[in-house]
Formats: structure tokens, sequence, C-alpha cells
């Protein structure tokens, strides 16, 4: 096979739980660590395997099928095996498909940034706009990210596409504080990808310098995956990101790995409680001891926080009640185009949420 992909036959043997077994024992035996000349070495294997359950016409077909495998298991994470099912294969049809059309969509730019409110309920005011982009498909009408993210960081898009959403809503939130006289911040979501590449910190700056925008209201969210990979460059990244004088929040808290000691480490000015604990915070008595503890925890720590998800005037007075100063959801507003900002900057801030 290629460089470091090894190929195993086992023969004779169509039962699933007797290849799972040994895929596992495969894995379990290379994970310890061996001596070559004195030097410790470490590897992980991942395992994709292909059985004759699967009729296919040749070897060729197999190895195909078990590379598939193979990939499926590196994307759960290391030291995994996978079998293949054909589902896997149609999903990557379906895959491939939708990756060409994004790849046509990004040449076209059938892209829109939707922006939406984050409001302070001390100062009764717009605080920030959250950048939320979306796929205007010609057939489909507006397609969620969720759908197309992962799909465009695989072809290589997502840095040119995040790049574009933070100038264009940087330049765009610029120039609406500048006409209404106020001053408001622009939240960007930034992909783990973007804090592999040393060039981030250049763009921002770049940014900041085109659009005139002051530094402190450029936020950028990243989330808990970022620091996954390689912590070291993120952190360096993150580092002089903060050097330039822009903001970092940190994303959907609580739905990744980030223990609570790491908050202390990050170089971080927010906290943003992900919705899922928001949901049944007016039924839920454990959620609503979480949220109550991130807000808590939050003020120690000198951070800002953010509850996202914000649903109901219930939801909203719980959580004020609680002392979190910024609110988003779709109580005070779902995200919307920049045509509609204006108006609803000023529902917003008529509106009392309160009562
Ligand atoms: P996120 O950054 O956590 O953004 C909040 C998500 O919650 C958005 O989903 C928003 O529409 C939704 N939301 C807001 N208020 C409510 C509410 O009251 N209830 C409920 N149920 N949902 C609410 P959306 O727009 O589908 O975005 C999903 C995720 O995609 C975002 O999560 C963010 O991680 C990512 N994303 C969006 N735009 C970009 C982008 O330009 N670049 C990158 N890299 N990621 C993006
Ligand atoms: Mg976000
Ligand atoms: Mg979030």
């Amino acid at each position: 096979m290629t460089g470091d992909e090894f190929a195993i036959v086992i023969k004779d043997q169509n039962n699933i739980d007797e290849v799972s077994k040994i895929s596992q024992k495969l894995i379990t035996f290379l994970s310890n660590p061996f001596k070559v000349v004195q030097n410790e070495i470490f590897i992980t294997l991942s395992i994709g395997v292909v059985t004759n359950q699967i009729k296919s016409d040749s070897a060729k077909d197999y190895l195909r099928d078990a590379e598939i495998a193979l990939n499926k298991a590196k994307k759960v994470g290391r030291g995994k095996f996978k079998i293949f099912d054909k589902k896997m294969y149609t999903n990557l049809l379906q895959q491939w498909n939708l990756e060409s059309e994004l790849q046509k969509a990004f040449k076209n730019n059938d892209f829109e940034i939707f922006y939406q409110p984050i409001y302070s309920v001390s100062r009764k005011k717009v605080y920030s706009f959250e950048t939320l982009i979306r796929w205007n498909h010609p057939r489909f009408g507006y397609i969620s990210p969720k759908k197309f993210l992962q799909s465009a960081e695989d072809i290589g898009i997502i840095n040119p596409l995040d790049r574009w959403v933070m100038y264009r809503g940087s330049n765009n939130i610029k120039e609406l504080s500048k006409s209404l006289g106020e001053d408001f911040n622009i939240s960007i979501n930034l992909s783990p990808v973007q804090f592999a590449l040393s060039s981030l910190p250049i763009y921002v700056k770049e940014v900041i310098k085109k659009t005139n925008i002051k530094p402190s209201s450029l936020h950028l969210e990243i989330t808990e995956n970022t620091l996954l990979s390689d912590i070291k460059s993120a952190l360096r990244i993150m580092h002089s990101l903060k050097d330039l004088g822009v903001q970092l929040t940190l994303d959907d808290f609580g739905t990744g790995f980030a223990s609570l000691s790491y908050l202390r480490k990050l170089p971080i000015d927010t906290l943003k409680i992900d919705k899922s604990f928001i949901r049944d915070i007016t039924t839920d008595t454990q959620d609503r001891a979480v949220v109550d503890m991130l807000i808590k925890l939050s003020k120690e720590l000198n951070l800002n926080v953010i509850a996202e998800g914000i649903e109901t005037k219930k939801e909203y007075k719980m959580i004020t009640q609680m002392g979190c100063d910024f609110v988003q959801g779709y109580y005070i507003s779902r995200p919307i185009r920049f045509s509609k900002l204006q108006k609803s900057i000023t529902n917003i801030q008529t509106k009392n949420y309160d009562n």
C-alpha cells in the first residue's frame, strides 16, 4: 500500500465480532511504546475493515471500501477501527455531490451573512452582532452552516470563507456604527482550521487597517475544538491576536473537552454558555445549577458571559436574575439580513424586556 498503510488479509473469517476483536487486539498491541536504538517510539493505528459479506467484484473495490472505512475511523479519533458498510459509500457519494456544488457556490459567491444581535441587559442596548453565514442555494434557498461547514473544511474553502465574513462583517458594522453614531461590536465565528495558520493575525491586522474598526470591537469566537489538535500553536496565535487588541470569545462552552482549569490559562475575554444548557433551564434544576455556576465562575475570572439560545421571557428572566448581562437568542432577535439591522436595533432598544 502507500508509505504508512498496510493491508492484512484474514482468511476464512466473516464473523464481525471476531474481526472486531482482532482489530482491537492489533490497536492495543501497537499502542504500547517500543524501543528502536534506545529511542522510545509511539505509534497509533487506525483500521478500516471490509468483510466479504460485501460482495465486490474485485480486490480493488475491497481496498477502496477498506480505505473509506479507514478514513471514517480516523475521523473518530486516533486508535480506532471501523467496519465498512454500504451506507458509508452512498454517504460519500452524496458528500461528493455536496462538495462539487459547494465549490461552485464558492466561485459564484452564493453566500450571505446574517447578523444576530447580542443584547446588554444592564445597558438596554445592542452590544454586538454575531455574523452567521448562510449558503443561498439557487434551488434549496438558505442552507444552514451546520450542513456545509464540514465540507467547506474538507475541500479547503473554509479559510477564505471565514476571512470574507470577517472583512465584510467588520466593514458593515463599522459603517452602521458610524451612521447611527453608536458603537457596536462584531462577533465573528472562526473555524478551528484558522488556528493552525500563522497568517491569521496578519489577516486580522489587515482587516483592522482596511475597515478602520476599533480593534477591541472585533470579537473572534472560537470553540473548544480549536484547542484540541495543537494547543501550543493555537495559544500562540491567540496571544498574537490579543496583542492586536482584538477580543476572544470561547463559544459553545461546556460542549467540548475544555476543563475548567484550562479557562484560567486561555487569553479569552468572554465565555458563551452553549444553548444546550439554556434549553431546559426553567425545568431542569441540574442545568440551572450548571449555568449558575458558569456565570459565577466567569465573574471570578473577570470574563464577560453571554447566554445564547434565549427563546422565552422566562429564560431571559431566569438568566438575568443569575447575573448574566449579555443575552442572545430568538427572544431578542433571530439572525437577520444586514438591510434589516437598523430597524431591528431601534426595535430592540426601545423595548422593555423586563416586563
Ligand atoms: P454558534 O456560533 O454557536 O451560533 C449560534 C447558533 O445558534 C446559530 O446557528 C444561530 O442561528 C442559533 N441560534 C441563535 N439563537 C437561537 C435560539 O434562540 N434558539 C435556537 N435553537 N438557536 C438559536 P447557525 O446560524 O445555524 O450556525 C451554527 C453554527 O455554525 C454556529 O454556531 C457556528 O459555530 C457556525 N458558523 C456560523 N457562521 C459561521 C462562519 O462564518 N464561520 C464559521 N467557521 N462557522 C460559522
Ligand atoms: Mg458563535
Ligand atoms: Mg454557540
